[in-house]
């Protein structure tokens, strides 16, 4: 079946590298799989998880707070505002990011920029999703 390079970048720093046998992404009308040998793709990504299988079978998880996916046949890059591997997530801190957003989503305040609420609250759960913690 082959194998496929994934690499993950945020703007700071390289989280991700290695040959890996598929990518299931978050695109924004909904999971992208990959698999060595795909066409050339362009993607937006959404808040989500990243599930990337080795040849062994051994999957790991990313948390990515939304950005874009390039695949061509033997590589794929996203590039995200924020990713994390699941093993590096807090998930306390995910917790309280989490109740935050939903009570500002809840409470409204004045001048609650929604939009900004709302996010908050997507890359939240995709932490917690990709840490297992829900
Ligand atoms: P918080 O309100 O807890 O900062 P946030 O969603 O606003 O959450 P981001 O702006 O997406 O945080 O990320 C800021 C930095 O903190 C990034 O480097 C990101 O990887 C890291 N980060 C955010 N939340 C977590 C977490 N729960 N575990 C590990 N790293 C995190």
């Amino acid at each position: 079946m082959g194998t496929l390079r994934l690499e993950v970048f945020t703007p700071q720093r390289r989280v991700f590298c290695a040959a890996v046998a598929s990518v299931i992404a978050p695109g924004l009308e909904g999971y992208l799989g990959i698999l060595p040998r795909h066409a050339p793709l362009l993607a937006v990504l959404k808040a989500g998880v990243v599930y990337c299988r080795d040849a062994e079978g051994k999957t790991e998880r990313l948390a990515v707070s939304g950005g874009i996916l390039e695949a061509g046949p033997v590589k794929v890059i996203i590039l995200a505002d924020e990713a994390e591997l699941a093993g590096e997530i807090d998930v306390e801190r995910a917790r309280r990011a989490k109740e935050r957003a939903e009570k500002r989503l809840r409470e409204r305040p004045a001048g609650l920029d929604l939009a900004r609420a709302e996010a908050a609250l997507q890359r939240s759960l995709a932490r917690l999703k990709a840490a297992r913690a829900i």
